[in-house]
């Protein structure tokens, strides 16, 4: 086990480096107080501030900080949001959401995965992250759409119209869209009916699967 402060280093290090591509403060500062060795297992924490990503369990990965810095700098969170994240996966992006928004919704589609989050983030104390399964055939969370916010923290095919239509008027959505293991990060702002659409640049993402998205997993 690796004392509390050792982390601490770690972590600072790593927000340190981020800062030389990262411009946001608050997203850096966000970063800097949240622990991700809590998302990772146990035989991945030694790693947890290296500024790559992790495997999780079941084929599925926690992203890399830079990319994740990245991703939440372009939705221009300013704390009174309402955000989507399709992918939860660890909870660790969820966590710097909650940081940054006023509410966040999750959607993730392993169980296992969804379970371990939802413990994860109740251990750490967040009460504005609600975390959900995702329903078959459904692609989002639209009960509560519109979001001013959305974030796909897995790669799609293209850009699934199920979440433009989630999408507020004036909101922005950060997805990974491109061929299966390599994508380009696009950053999608809607204003009325017309979208405009940015890239961040290159990224490889798993697989978006379902509804509007991949077929099925390898
Ligand atoms: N944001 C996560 C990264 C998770 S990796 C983190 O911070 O750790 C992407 C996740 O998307 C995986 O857990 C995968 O199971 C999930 N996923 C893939 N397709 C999905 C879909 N259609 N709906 C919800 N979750 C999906």
């Amino acid at each position: 086990m690796v004392p509390c402060m050792d982390f601490e280093t770690a972590r600072a290090r790593l927000i340190e480096h981020l800062k030389t591509r990262i411009k946001d403060e608050q997203v850096l500062a966000v970063m800097a107080r949240i622990p991700r060795e809590r998302f990772v297992p146990p035989e991945e924490q030694h790693l947890a501030y290296e500024d790559r990503p992790l495997p999780i369990g079941l084929n599925q990965t926690i992203s890399q900080p830079f990319i994740i810095a990245l991703m939440t700098e372009a939705l221009e969170l300013t704390g009174k949001e309402k955000v989507l994240e399709i992918g939860t996966g660890s909870g660790y992006q969820s966590a710097i959401l909650a940081g940054l928004a006023r509410r966040v919704i999750s959607v993730e589609r392993l169980p296992a995965l969804a379970e371990q989050a939802r413990k994860t983030l109740d251990s750490l104390g967040y009460t504005n992250i609600t975390v959900h399964l995702s329903k078959e055939d459904t692609l989002g969370w639209p009960d509560e759409a519109p979001y001013d916010a959305i974030i796909t923290t897995a790669g799609a095919p293209r850009v699934p119209p199920e979440l433009l239509a989630q999408l507020a008027d004036g909101g922005r959505l950060v997805i990974p869209v491109g061929p299966r293991y390599i994508q380009e990060l696009y950053k999608i702002s809607r204003h009325g009916k017309m979208t405009t659409l940015q890239s961040l640049g290159g990224c490889s993402f798993v697989s978006l699967i379902g509804k509007g998205a991949w077929e099925e997993d390898f």
